[in-house]
């Protein structure tokens, strides 16, 4: 099946009690019990949901997993993925992952005892020198963003494997439709789906993917144990939010490629991040293990003054630290979503306050086009 059809017929889209062709809301949080001897399929909704469950195995069948979570945001997500890991164990983590996961990574893993090092995965020698003994993780994002630097899945995670490493990676940019991690031998997948997933800017949540039994169980244990559950009427937005997913790519990557063409193109502009454009360095390796660009690009003016007074003056996009949505979103990395990171950090990876992000939604590229030419002109 292609992934237009996939995306509208999972298998499990028509609900099994009624025949609803949208799956139900079941807005309870305990299911009685027959009597006390009998416990049925359902118990209590912390410990597993109807609705939930739908989105859960949705997204682990697109993932071309066999295991899914949905948590009640991408960091929720997230920090149940570092929680299969105990105090001394040693973490490797992309350099440039989103501020969020960084923070998380930097400032509250090493209270339990946890050792990480922010690394560049792009160069696998990098990963290699960076494993210890006690190395039990290797946390990625690829494109990274705001700056769409590639890490190659398969070699990363091949090497990870040989030291008995749990690879991770992180999806959100790209979306199963059009990188699908597992299969290149990545061990788990996280998401936020609160960006593409859903994509309306009106609702969080998180999914982490699997086909490995034993870390299934683990992630299941610590899901129930820790409670950080997404809710059924989230979970059914997030699947309503599913069905469109590859139109909704298909349109905003068009426009991406065409938009980020045309600012290379522009003499304000320094520099343009995205990673389908000619001449970007990891071209090849993308599209080895990525089916398109996808929605986000970056790109550099001369100075910060400029860069303000240019999404300042943009009237289409929103300014905002999300992507991924069906409106187009500006931001400057620097002070908003990246705002988390060391400035020596910031600066050393070169995400300095002249750097824009957008985030391109489903308005016409000639308005967008427009609306970044008249404030780049003025
Ligand atoms: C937004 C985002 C997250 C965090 O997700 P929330 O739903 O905001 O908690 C994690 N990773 C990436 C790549 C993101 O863009």
């Amino acid at each position: 099946m292609g992934s237009g059809t996939k995306f509208i017929h999972p298998g499990n889209e028509i609900d099994e009690a009624t025949g609803a062709v949208s799956t139900p809301i079941y807005q309870s949080v305990i299911f009685a019990q027959k009597d006390l001897d009998t416990v049925g399929r359902w118990e209590y909704t912390r410990t597993g949901n109807p609705t939930r469950a739908v989105l859960e195995e949705t997204v682990a069948k697109l993932e071309g997993g066999k295991y899914g979570f949905a948590f009640a945001s991408g960091m929720a997500a997230i920090n149940a993925v570092f929680c299969l890991f105990s105090s001394g164990d040693h973490l490797l983590v992309s350099r440039d992952v989103y501020g969020g996961t960084f923070r998380l990574a930097h400032r509250l893993l090493p209270r339990f005892g946890f050792r990480v090092d922010f690394i560049d995965t792009t160069e696998i020698d990098c990963i290699k020198k960076a494993i210890r003994p006690e190395t039990r993780a290797l946390f990625l994002e690829t494109p990274s963003n705001p700056l769409m630097k590639i890490t190659d899945l398969r070699k990363a995670s091949a090497l990870a494997r040989e030291h008995g490493i749990i690879t991770i990676a992180d999806n959100t940019l790209m979306t199963p439709y059009l990188q699908r991690p597992l299969e290149m031998g990545v061990d788990l997948v996280v998401h936020s789906a609160t960006k593409y997933l859903g994509c309306h800017s009106d609702c969080l949540a998180g999914i982490v993917v699997t086909d490995d039994r034993r870390l299934a169980k683990e992630v299941g244990f610590i899901q129930n144990c820790t409670g950080g559950v997404l809710g059924p009427h989230d979970s059914w937005l997030i699947l309503r939010g599913i069905r469109t997913l590859k139109v909704r790519i298909d349109q905003q990557q068009r426009t991406a490629a065409l938009l980020a063409d045309w600012l290379s193109h522009q003499p304000w502009v320094v520099d343009v991040y995205y990673p389908t454009l000619t001449g970007h360095p990891g071209r090849e390796l993308h599209l080895s293990q990525a089916e398109g660009g996808g929605g986000v690009l970056s790109f550099r003016l001369q100075n910060e003054v400029k860069a303000r007074k240019l999404i300042n003056r943009l009237r289409i996009p929103v300014i905002g630290s999300s992507l991924g949505a069906v409106e187009s979103i500006v931001s400057l990395p620097a002070t908003m979503s990246h705002g988390a990171l060391p400035e020596q950090m910031r600066r050393d990876l070169g995400l300095t306050p002249d750097l824009v992000r957008l985030s391109v939604g489903l308005e016409d590229f000639q308005d967008l086009q427009g609306d970044l030419a008249q404030a780049l002109e003025n």
